[in-house]
């Protein structure tokens, strides 16, 4: 058995506290998740509909999975009755559907808007210059059955660590900036998820509140 226990002890440890961590066990079996569990781990990152649908019929019911995988609008439905929070919201398209998904089940959905800042074509979600107009523009104030809690990103995947950092302040500012303009009398807007295995030391250096931590918990992924 990879020894999910131990790592996740020693990741919880170099974390600050009130940072939230989100064990990401996609791919991995429900063994590993359950080993995770039974040291108190609560929240976990899926990023396939299907898997985390298997996944949440099996495991215990007071998991709370976050979906972190690209969501297409058709697969909304199967997962909103069950999903604690959708970190990947990268249009108005899948906000809308989100809304309109919750409210015929009668839950509010927490949501990210995710932030496209990396200078790598692979990786998803809206530019701050998107947001911005997609904010100024107002229909998302209509939707009453999603909650924006804050921003999500991915730093580039590369070792220069100033790059990093400068992207996860980037995300940061960006945060700032509509809070204050659009989520001041929010209270739940307070969530900026960033850092992941290979660059989180530095996200928590740059304030961010929910990594995302895979491989260094459960080990090399087998896809
Ligand atoms: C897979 C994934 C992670 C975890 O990555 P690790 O390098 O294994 O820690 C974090 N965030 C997102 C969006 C992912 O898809």
């Amino acid at each position: 058995m990879y020894p999910v226990k131990e790592n996740l002890k020693k990741t919880k440890e170099t974390l600050a506290e009130g940072v939230k961590l989100v064990a990401v066990s996609k791919f991995h079996p429900k063994e590993y998740i359950e080993e995770a569990y039974a040291v108190g781990q609560r929240i976990f990152g899926e990023s396939r509909e299907q898997e985390l649908r298997t996944k949440h019929t099996e495991l215990p019911e007071d998991i709370r999975w976050h979906f972190i995988g690209h969501l297409q609008t058709n697969k909304v439905k199967a997962i909103v009755p069950y999903v604690s929070m959708i970190e990947t919201i990268d249009s108005l398209r899948l906000l809308k559907e989100v809304n309109k998904q919750a409210e015929k089940i009668g839950r509010t959905i927490d949501v990210l808007l995710e932030l496209h800042i990396a200078k790598e074509e692979t990786k998803s979600g809206m530019t701050p210059e998107e947001w911005r107009e997609l904010l100024a523009e107002g229909e998302w104030k209509d939707f009453h059955n999603v909650r924006i809690c804050g921003i999500m990103m991915m730093a580039s995947n590369v070792d220069d660590q100033e790059q990093i950092r400068s992207e996860f302040l980037e995300a940061a500012a960006f945060f700032d900036e509509i809070k204050a303009e659009y989520f001041a009398d929010a209270p739940y807007f307070t969530e900026r998820s960033y850092g992941m295995s290979g660059d989180y030391l530095i996200a928590l250096q740059c304030r961010s509140t929910m990594v995302r931590i895979g491989t260094s918990i459960f080990g090399p992924r087998v896809y």
